[in-house]
């Protein structure tokens, strides 16, 4: 069987922690798009972790880590990651590698500062991992893909191609050093000794597994709006974030995806520019950034302090109907707690106009929320294990988003711990 969890919003839902608790009864985690730009904090008996490129199942001793062909692959960074949990006393996880995953290269780092740097203000706040160059260059057909590592001829002339290439660019446009060949091909031997005990035709072991009826669980990045084409374009991320995406960047069928386990946040929040219409700013917006996450909500890959807004149940809505959510998981509810009363925008007036419907990039610039208020609970729910324990405006709240998603929420995350998490039968 195969699970997802996937993110409703800007990313930061919480899905590491939900993917983390799901693990427990999964045999094997995959990531499948992505790298390590964004990512996942978890909290589990080894400590605290900041995972970027490692699925969220290695903690455990029965899973099976794979790291996907859909995957932007930073190999010294994977490798950094493995080191560091081990490290901390975690046991030797158990880690494959798709043959077809394609490898972040250390001059996709050097383009996405240097286009930074070049379009000054005008930047898509890209957290410059490297990412969308790597994007760029594997659908323009000149990336290196981890089989081609063991390819000695095909590696050398590789090598030399792409140099030229890119040195053209480094050269003309960015006034920066050129690459060497020999160079690069030294670091390329570097990265294959470093992956090739990890190396296998995942697509294969995957389709066995599913076979054998293990349970599966693709382990998505970001959220629904940062998808490069169902997001808020163009400030969005390079691989799709949407689980239809799971069964390309795994190598699995689409149909063999059961489950959409949609993550959704009780109040939202944003890293880098972008649109955000129920943004809200001030002292509203710091004390809530100071209340949110665990310890507060800056960003897990650049310390960035994250962008704060209310639940917002158009982009929300849009995001589970985009994931094709079958069920939700609402996260730091718990965070809302402080709140007399708490806004939920409901709807976008354009142009005058009222939505309920997510419009594209330029309609949604000229979108202004239009609020319900619903009263708060003023109390700590942290620690409650059983829905109807909660507090009657608290539940209140979870099934007014509830309606709007128009999707079950069949778990409520009152804190971030792996236990504290609250299951509902609906
Ligand atoms: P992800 O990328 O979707 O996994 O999200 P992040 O890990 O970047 O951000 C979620 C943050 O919220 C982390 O610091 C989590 O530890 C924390 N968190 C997750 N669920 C809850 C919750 O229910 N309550 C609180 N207070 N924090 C949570």
């Amino acid at each position: 069987m195969v699970r997802a969890v996937v993110g409703a919003n800007w990313g930061d839902e919480g899905k590491g922690k939900i993917t983390d608790m799901l693990g427990q009864s999964s045999d094997i985690i995959v990531r499948f798009q992505g790298g390590s730009n964004a990512g996942h904090t978890i909290i589990n008996n080894y400590g605290k972790f900041a995972l970027h490129l490692l699925p969220s199942g290695v903690f455990y001793g029965h899973t099976t880590s794979i790291i996907g062909n859909g995957v932007a692959l930073n190999i010294p960074y994977l490798f950094r990651e493995i080191q560091e949990i081990v490290k901390k006393g975690v046991p030797e996880p158990k880690i494959l590698v798709s043959n077809r995953a394609q490898i972040l290269m250390p001059y996709h780092i050097l383009f996405d500062q240097y286009e930074e740097e070049r379009l000054g203000g005008k930047s898509f706040g890209s957290t410059k991992s490297g990412i969308a160059p790597f994007y760029s260059d594997k659908y323009a057909k000149i990336g290196f893909q981890v089989s081609e590592l063991f390819d000695d001829a095909l590696l050398e002339e590789k090598t030399v191609r792409i140099c030229e290439q890119k040195n053209v660019i480094l050269k003309y446009l960015y006034h920066k050093p050129e690459l060497d060949p020999k160079e690069l091909l030294a670091t390329l031997h570097e990265y294959r000794d470093m992956v090739a005990p990890y190396v296998c035709d995942t697509a294969a072991f995957l389709q066995e597994a599913i076979h054998e009826g293990k349970t599966i669980l693709l382990e998505g990045q970001l959220g629904a709006l940062k998808d490069p084409d169902f997001g808020i374009y163009p400030m969005v991320t390079s691989s799709s974030t949407l689980a239809a995406y799971g069964a390309i960047g795994a190598g699995i069928p689409p149909y063999e995806i059961k489950d959409i386990i949609t993550v959704v946040k009780a109040y939202s929040s944003a890293v880098g520019a972008g649109e955000f219409v129920s943004e809200i700013f001030g002292e509203e917006a710091d004390e809530l950034r100071r209340r949110g996450g665990d310890g507060g909500e800056f960003g897990a890959t650049t310390g960035r302090p994250r962008r704060m807004g209310w639940f917002d149940a158009v982009a929300s809505r849009y995001g589970c109907r985009m994931q094709g959510a079958t069920e939700v998981a609402l996260t730091v509810l718990d965070v809302l707690g402080y709140l007399e009363e708490i806004p939920v925008c409901v709807g976008y007036e354009i142009d005058g106009k009222v939505t309920k419907e997510f419009p594209t990039t330029a309609a949604l610039a000229k979108a202004k929320p239009v609020y319900e208020k619903l009263p708060g609970w003023k109390c700590d729910i942290r620690g409650i294990q059983t829905y109807e324990e909660l507090p009657e405006n608290c539940r209140r709240y979870v099934e007014f988003i509830e309606k709007e998603l128009n999707v079950p929420i069949t778990m409520v995350s009152n804190g971030p711990g792996r236990e504290e998490i609250i299951r509902r039968n609906v």
